[in-house]
């Protein structure tokens, strides 16, 4: 059995043990992933940032040794300095000669240059020191001068005590400090180089650590963001399928069906293949639904998706079309007879008892059946020309017919028009004009006629005698009865603002009498334009009439009920039964025009309608006349005492605004 068949009760969907709302478990899993992914982004930067600051702070460790160094070097340059200048001024004491003069005057040059660095490169406290020693230098230097100038005298007293009392405390302060600075940078540098080694092997430790548990924890991020993908990617799937199936019965719906047909139109094509089309639609479900309740009705349809999807082929698909409509899609038939054939072993198999919950149910059901190439090529069309041969069979009480292009005058143009129609409901195009309607004693304006008209954009003018049936077939009728309801309505309260108190009669097909919502929707307007019922007349059909429903039925009786009246329109063109006219709450009875137009040249016809006009008085209705063209007919009618005129002999159809200006010249005369 093919899948999307497979018949199967489900609104939730199960994870793991429980039940939960498939939004809520979306919702989570989307908060999931979302923090998956935060984590993956932030165990990467946190990786990113250690480096970064592993790097800087080596880098500015390594500078901090260096620059250290430097200083230290610098410092213990000055320091030999110091010490070569010591040992020269004892050699001088010792052996005075201008070379030993000429070494000390170049170690005080080296050590006043070393200083210099340590100026420039050193800090604020290096700074102090060397301003420091400067100071003592140049007191230093002059008692040295004064005493390589008592050695050269030879003045072994005098050499004693500069050399004790001036040279040596002076030089000792220069020493200590040089010495002193010079072992704090030795130390300074020992320690900056031990820092750095440490913040390496620190480095070299743990880099391989964080790079390994942040790819531990990118795994694991993406193995989560992995698992939701993929619980995504199923919540996904299932809303696809939930999309393309229906929900009640689990068959295709009306979207898989349309696509499934244009692909085996495509693949009929390429292998010289026939696509056969069966639309089933049950003959009064709604009697089930309405006596049994809506829950036998889901059962039943339920089972009867089973037992189609059962006797179908495997290659066929099953779909409900919403409702109490299936359609059955034959990818490869054998013709129409193929076709036919199917649709008898289909049928006869959901006209066979159902049994529910104890209940025994017949079903009956009409089928329209198409094929590729004799009945159309497009999707579009073969599901136009299913759906007519469908009602064509509901309307002939015949269970199962094909598509016959002879008994439907829909041309291909006219199934254009199904589009059409609903744009122009949608933009306006629909407009009404109104046809007076006389006493024929008084010559009084009793009423109009609303009757709808549509201009097309391309086509122009379009009579209701083209679309009204078309509408009917379609179901569109149900929007355009509102839609001129809704206008009718709107222009009666226009004219009774400007002081004409006019009574509105507004035909009703026979549909949309089996449309409980009318009711409604009349009680609506009537409301909104703060109109008393009795301004508003229902036309129905004799046909509407036969219907002998009881829907029809109630609803007539529920607007006569509201102080609507109802009038019978065409009346003696049907086959109406005098029980059914005496049982409904008719207050007007509408000759039909075919009798008017001929009743002078016919005396059938004139007979007709004066036996009309008898009857509609006895049984208390008020009688009008249409299609009356002459004044001839009008005074015989008037003789015969009927009560009201409508025809091109007192006014043709005309637009309100014309209809205004009339009433108004007819006033003044
Ligand atoms: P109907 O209800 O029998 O409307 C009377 C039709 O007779 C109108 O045709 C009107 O123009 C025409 N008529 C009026 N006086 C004369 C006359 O003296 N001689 C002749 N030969 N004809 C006359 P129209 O407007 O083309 O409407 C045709 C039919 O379309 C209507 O027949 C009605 O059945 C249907 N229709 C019109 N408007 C609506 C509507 O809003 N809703 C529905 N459901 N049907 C409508
Ligand atoms: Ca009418
Ligand atoms: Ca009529």
């Amino acid at each position: 059995m093919n899948s999307s068949q497979r018949i199967s009760p489900k609104s939730t969907v199960a994870f793991g043990q429980e039940s939960v709302a498939p939004e809520v478990l979306h919702w989570s899993k989307t908060v999931f992933s979302k923090w998956a992914s935060s984590g993956l982004a932030i165990v990467l930067l946190s990786i990113s940032g250690f480096a970064v600051w592993s790097s800087i702070t080596t880098d500015h460790l390594g500078r901090e040794a260096i620059s250290s160094s430097v200083l230290s070097d610098y410092y213990s340059a000055a320091a030999t300095a110091v010490s070569a200048a010591e040992s020269q001024e004892r050699q001088y004491q010792l052996e005075p000669s201008p070379e030993v003069r000429r070494l000390f005057d170049a170690a005080m040059k080296e050590l006043t240059n070393s200083l210099e660095q340590v100026y420039h490169s050193g800090s604020r406290k290096d700074r102090l020191l060397v301003a420091d020693v400067r100071s003592e230098l140049p007191s230093y230097l002059e008692s040295i001068q004064r005493l390589f100038d008592a050695v050269d005298r030879r003045d072994r007293a005098e050499v004693r005590r500069i050399d004790n009392n001036e040279a040596d405390p002076t030089f000792d302060k220069i020493e200590k400090a040089v010495l002193q600075a010079s072992a704090e940078h030795d130390q300074e540098s020992i320690s900056s180089l031990g820092k750095l080694r440490t913040r390496e092997s620190f480095n070299a430790n743990t880099t391989p650590i964080v790079f390994v548990v942040g790819l531990i924890l990118v795994g694991l991020f993406a193995k989560v963001l992995q698992r939701t993908r993929v619980e995504l990617d199923s919540q996904r799937e299932g809303a696809l399928h939930a999309s393309l199936h229906d929900k009640l019965t689990g068959l295709a719906n009306r979207t898989l069906l349309a696509d499934r047909l244009e692909q085996a139109l495509r693949l009929g094509r390429h292998h010289n293949s026939i696509t056969g089309l069966l639309l089933f639609d049950l003959d009064r479900f709604k009697e089930v639904n309405d006596t049994l309740g809506h829950h036998y009705g889901d059962l039943l349809l339920n089972q009867i998706g089973r037992r189609l999807v059962s006797v179908a082929r495997e290659v066929d698909t099953v779909a409900r079309l919403g409702g109490d409509e299936f359609a059955i899609l034959l990818p490869s038939v054998d013709g129409l007879e193929g076709a036919l054939k199917a649709a008898l072993r289909l049928h006869a198999a959901i006209t066979a008892v159902f049994e529910i919950e104890g209940i025994d149910l017949d079903v009956e059901a009409s089928v329209g059946v198409v094929i590729s190439g004799l009945h159309g090529d497009d999707a579009s069309t073969l599901m136009q020309r299913a759906d007519i041969a469908m009602y064509e069979a509901k309307k002939q009480g015949n269970g199962i017919l094909t598509y016959d292009p002879g008994a439907d005058q829909r041309s291909p143009e006219r199934l254009a028009m199904l589009g059409d129609l609903r744009r122009g409901l949608d933009r306006g195009e629909l407009f009404l004009d109104y046809q007076p309607q006389v006493s024929l004693s008084t010559g009084k304006i009793m009423g109009v006629e609303a009757l709808v008209r549509w201009r097309h954009p391309v086509r122009g003018l379009i009579s209701p005698d083209e679309f009204i049936p078309f509408a009917e077939l379609t179901g569109i009728i149900g929007s355009l009865t509102q839609y001129v309801l809704n206008l009718a309505l709107c222009q009666v309260r226009t004219w009774a603002d400007a002081g004409i108190w006019m009574q509105v009669a507004v035909n009703i097909s026979s549909r949309n009498l089996l449309d409980e919502k009318l009711v409604i929707q009349i009680t609506d307007l009537l409301g909104r334009y703060k109109l008393d019922p009795n301004l508003l007349v229902i036309e129905v059909t004799e046909s509407a009439i036969m219907l002998d429903s009881y829907l029809a039925r109630t609803i007539l009786k529920q607007l006569h009920s509201m102080g609507i009246r109802i009038a019978i329109d065409d009346f003696g063109a049907g086959y109406t039964s005098l029980a059914q006219l005496k049982d409904l709450p008719i207050s007007e009875l509408k000759i039909d025009k075919s009798f008017v137009l001929s009743m002078q040249d016919d005396q059938a016809d004139e007979l007709i309608v004066r036996s009309i006009i008898d009857l509609g008085h006895n049984l208390g209705m008020k009688v009008i006349a249409e299609g009356v063209e002459t004044a001839d007919v009008f005074s015989a009618l008037g003789a015969f005492s009927c009560d009201m005129a409508q025809g091109f002999h007192v006014c043709r159809p005309i637009t309100a605004e014309a209809f205004t200006q009339w009433y108004e010249e007819r006033a003044r005369t």
